[in-house]
């Protein structure tokens, strides 16, 4: 990972003044500022920016692999998450049951073993 970015505008920690991290998500100051005016607004919720449908191809193609890194980062959330409970002794079975899959199947995404 090259660092942390927002789950919102995909900007990279260094290009924002402050981050709030939640489990495998982040928002920076500029978005924080963004949801105090839809929330005080009369938009229906939920509200999508960047709007996507307003943005070009170049634009959207641009923000692609911003949009990557941050499912990466949510990803590796999850790992250490997962990680954490097989270190204090929970079973696959009910890693995989909160997960909404099979024990088999959360062993193989992330035990790293084959
Ligand atoms: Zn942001």
């Amino acid at each position: 990972m090259d660092g942390i970015r927002c789950s919102f505008c995909a900007k990279h920690h260094t290009e924002v003044n402050k981050v709030v991290a939640g489990p495998g998500v982040y928002i920076c100051d500029g978005c924080v500022g963004m949801c105090v005016e839809i929330i005080a607004s009369t938009a229906e919720a939920p509200v999508e920016w960047p709007d996507s449908t307003q943005m070009t191809d170049e634009e959207m193609l641009e923000a692609l692999p911003r949009v990557a890194a941050v499912e990466k980062q949510v990803d590796a959330a999850l790992r250490i998450w997962v990680s954490r409970l097989r270190a204090r002794g929970v079973p696959w079975g009910r890693i995989g049951e909160a997960l909404g899959v099979t024990r088999q199947t959360a062993w193989g995404r992330f035990s790293g073993e084959e």
